[in-house]
């Protein structure tokens, strides 16, 4: 099974879900079968009990779970439909861990972030990806928040315990533009050395602009991240986020992630690709 974990850095509402989901799109018109997991740093056990004026509205799924709004996007770009164990949030993980700690289930252990609340975000990751070929992992929130340290700790071991190959990191940072026109890359490069100083370094890298990045950006942003100019790749900003899949396959996406992943659509007939 492989794994793409997908984060966020600079700052939030940058399609970092939307990136995701058109990643697994893309791998579902290649003929695997694939699903997501969405990370929710926050100490809410669910959306439920949130205001919508300031989240945005709560998403139900067939299961009466209430989650946050992307979810609704992985359900329709990817045509499948998702449960409560897809969304993974920090209110849930603690109540499950302090649960275990009150019915004595640790035997006396001190109970702590590493490893038991790691050990049970990894799990959930682990059961939610069962019977599919790639599942797709959205942490929310940016690189650096202290929401979402357990999470992205949870994602290195993840890593390490898997077979090389089989997890891809993308990491989606915002490239603006200076005043004379320019795209510039600092910020994508300091959310890169905060990934870097938890351990992990990613393997694509996606730059949300108002257009597609320039060859000479790209170069830059992989010149400066340690990974190969191909790795770099643009989401701009498109009147319709159902556009959003087509952009990145046309930057072949797809068949860099299916590469590094060493899985390939070639064997399935044409027909069902
Ligand atoms: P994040 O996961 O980084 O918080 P989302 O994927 O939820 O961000 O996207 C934030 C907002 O930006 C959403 O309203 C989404 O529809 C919009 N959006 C995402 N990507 C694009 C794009 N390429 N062009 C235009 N709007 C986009």
């Amino acid at each position: 099974r492989k794994f793409i974990f997908v984060t966020g850095g600079v700052m939030s509402g940058l399609g970092k879900g939307i990136t995701a989901a058109s990643t697994g799109r893309l791998l579902k018109n290649a003929g695997f079968d694939v699903t997501a997991v969405k990370i929710d740093p926050y100490l809410n056990v669910d959306a439920g009990t949130m205001n919508p004026y300031e989240h945005g509205e709560v998403y139900v799924l067939k299961d009466g779970a209430e989650v946050d709004l992307d979810l609704g996007n992985y359900e329709r770009f990817l045509g499948i439909d998702m449960t409560a164990d897809h969304n993974i949030t920090t209110g849930k993980t603690y109540q499950h861990v302090i649960q275990k700690e009150r019915a004595g289930d640790y035997l006396g252990k001190t109970v702590q972030i590493i490893p038991h609340v790691t050990e049970d975000i990894k799990r959930r990751i682990r059961e939610a990806a069962e019977g599919t070929d790639v599942c797709i992992v959205e942490v929310g929130g940016t690189v650096g928040d202290i929401e979402s340290m357990p999470f992205l700790e949870a994602l290195r071991q993840f890593a390490s315990e898997e077979e090389d190959g089989d997890v891809l990191f993308t990491h989606v940072t915002l490239v603006p533009y200076s005043k004379n026109g320019e795209q510039k890359t600092k910020p994508t490069q300091h959310s890169v050395k905060e990934l870097r100083s938890i351990g992990l370094q990613p393997d694509i890298l996606v730059g949300r602009a108002d257009d597609k990045l320039e060859p000479e950006t790209k170069h830059k942003i992989a010149q400066f991240c340690d990974v190969p100019d191909a790795a770099v790749f643009s989401n701009p900003d498109v009147p319709d986020i159902y556009h959003v899949p087509l952009m990145v396959e046309e930057e072949g996406l797809d068949d860099y992630v299916m590469e590094r992943l060493g899985i390939s659509d070639e064997a399935l007939p044409k027909e069902e690709r």
